[in-house]
């Protein structure tokens, strides 16, 4: 059940001297302090599917694709840049506004409306939107080169294209076949879950990092990069808080 979803044009930054010159004074107040990455875990790159890496730069807190960490000659490898950050500062804020504002007293019943109906979408999740796409991709490739031997190539020289678009399936297919089938919930039943979630709003502007991590977990908060549009998409689902079952990761 994935339920809500909002892209937000993230601008590229521009980490001045100012910032950088107080980082450097936080580390040194503070060490070995544990860094308080928020959006740990949460975070796929559109490109290659992988989660993105936390990592503090320069004083800012970023998530992080790097290509050379991909498998030698994976698909996703060709056109992946070398290195994907995304800062977490930008998230952040438009992140929490738009959760805070899915859980007030305005939006709320819109959002109960929202939930109830997105159950009957099975397939709506991302997560399984970019598997299928992925099947489909594979497919074509597939089909395409089964063309080209009709054609007359000589079929040794696609066997590993071929065995590359097979293999690729097969990892897609079995990723999907993982992810559990949403359980239906009925209205009472996610009023009750959001009531569990307590004050959002407070929570997210004022919470401690930790809360905020918890909070975005029982909403199991997911976001997409895209980096050639600098589009982060995100979808919130809070359907696992109740169930205890976490989807999709
Ligand atoms: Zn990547």
């Amino acid at each position: 059940m994935e339920t809500f979803t909002e892209a937000h044009l993230l601008r590229r930054s521009r980490g001045g001297a100012d910032n950088r010159a107080r980082a450097r004074l936080e580390r040194r107040r503070h060490p070995n302090l544990p860094r308080p990455y928020q959006l740990r875990g949460l975070i796929r790159h559109d490109c290659c599917e992988r989660k993105m890496q936390a990592e503090m730069l320069h004083g800012s807190i970023y998530y992080r694709c790097l290509a050379r960490s991909l498998a030698p000659g994976s698909p996703a490898a060709a056109d992946h840049p070398k290195t994907v950050n995304l800062r977490e500062a930008h998230l952040l804020g438009p992140l929490n506004t738009w959760l805070a504002t899915l859980f007030d007293r305005q939006h709320r019943a819109d959002t109960i409306a929202a939930l109830v109906a997105a159950q009957d979408t099975d397939d709506s999740d991302l997560r399984r939107q970019g598997l299928h796409a992925r099947i489909r991709d594979a497919d074509t490739k597939l089909d395409r080169h089964r063309r080209a031997i009709e054609a007359g190539v000589d079929p040794i020289a696609l066997v590993d294209a071929m065995n590359a678009a097979q293999a690729e399936k097969a990892i897609a297919t079995a990723e999907l076949e993982q992810i559990p089938k949403p359980i239906k919930l009925t209205t009472s039943q996610i009023e009750k879950m959001i009531d569990a979630l307590g004050d959002v709003r407070a929570v997210l502007d004022a919470g401690r990092p930790e809360d905020k991590q918890a909070l975005y977990a029982a909403m199991n908060v997911q976001i997409r990069y895209d980096h050639r549009r600098q589009v982060a998409t995100v979808t919130a689902d809070p359907h696992g808080f109740s169930t205890g079952v976490r989807r999709g990761t």
